[in-house]
């Protein structure tokens, strides 16, 4: 099947990344130990943070490109092919023998807690010799981004090999990344991961403060997002924050909201290269903030996004 996405443009957006399958039963309350419980609904649905970058990015006509690993099972195939009628570049995304796809298998009561077990399955094969194989489009990339959901020195030495634009979405939190930020022209994080890398308890009103510490720290830029408050972003070069606040809206779901937000940064950084950055922030953000009210992750980005109809 052919996609029926249009591309905006033709600059490279390359994800360097996870793919995983989410199955999520819903049940009236969560199982105990050793309990067989019977639920009321399940949904599988396509997740891991860099294909949901990638997809946001692709759904907004970015000519997105995903290096990833899955399994040989049902669920690598079906990924892949799905990526593919998306308009996805899925040249780099490699099937491996003998491993499951990465899957997380969550389970929803009817008080919102949840239970959740992660297989990262072939996620944690994406090696450096994937890098080698795939440098051409690595170099090519006009914008390259990475998580830590796949093997940390993986991303590095694919940050190692781009000189275009570089976005580290630093999720999941985690500390020892400090390497990559010298090669990092974007860091993005959220309150939690910016608490995690700075020791504060990062939120709106310290958020200026958490920004100069990442920057000190060696990257170029930071952006941190905000939830319903927006994101912050400071650059080296500049010295100066800046604050762009958000729609109020009522949200309904707001999982992979930050992955909506990386891939539409992404994509406006190519697609608007000439707008002042507090503008390609705010087209972000106003993509993220549609994601969080509609129910799903990738199925909650937008397509037929007109941005910049309005300043931010
Ligand atoms: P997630 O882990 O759910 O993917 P995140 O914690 O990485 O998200 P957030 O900072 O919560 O990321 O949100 C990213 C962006 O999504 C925000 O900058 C904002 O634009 C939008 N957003 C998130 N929550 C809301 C909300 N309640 N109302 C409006 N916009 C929101």
């Amino acid at each position: 099947m052919q996609s029926q996405l249009a591309k905006s443009t033709s600059s490279k957006i390359v994800v360097i990344g996870s793919c995983s399958v989410d199955f999520t039963a819903y049940a009236p309350r969560l199982a105990k130990p050793g309990e067989t419980l019977h639920g009321y609904k399940f949904i599988t649905s396509y997740g891991g943070k860099g294909a949901n970058q990638c997809v946001a990015a692709a759904k907004l006509g970015g000519n997105a490109y995903m290096i990833c690993r899955v399994g040989d099972d049902q669920w690598g195939q079906q990924y892949k092919q799905y990526l593919k009628e998306l308009g996805v570049d899925v040249s780099h995304t490699n099937i491996t023998p003998n491993v499951t796809t990465g899957i997380a298998q969550i389970s929803v009561a009817d008080n919102g807690e949840n239970q959740i077990i992660i297989v990262p399955g072939a996620n944690n094969n994406l090696s450096t010799s994937d890098i080698e194989q795939s440098k051409e489009v690595i170099k090519q990339a006009d914008v390259l981004i990475g998580q830590l959901e796949t093997p940390f020195l993986t991303t590095l030495e694919a940050f190692k090999l781009n000189n275009g634009i570089k976005i580290l979405n630093a999720a999941p939190a985690r500390t020892g990344i400090e390497e990559i930020f010298p090669f990092c022209t974007i860091l993005c994080v959220n309150e939690t991961e910016a608490s995690i890398l700075t020791d504060l308890e990062v939120n709106v009103t310290n958020a200026a403060i958490a920004l100069k510490k990442l920057v000190d720290i060696g990257c170029e830029s930071v952006v941190i997002t905000l939830g319903q408050q927006g994101a912050v972003y400071l650059s080296k070069r500049d010295q100066q924050p800046i604050h762009v606040p958000c729609k109020n809206v009522k949200p309904v779901d707001t999982t992979g909201a930050g992955d909506a937000f990386v891939g539409a940064l992404a994509t406006f950084l190519v697609t608007h290269k000439d707008y002042p950055m507090h503008q390609i922030i705010g087209a972000a953000c106003e993509v993220a903030t549609i994601s969080v009210t509609k129910i799903g992750t990738q199925t909650s980005y937008p397509t037929n996004f007109k941005a910049f109809t309005k300043e931010y």
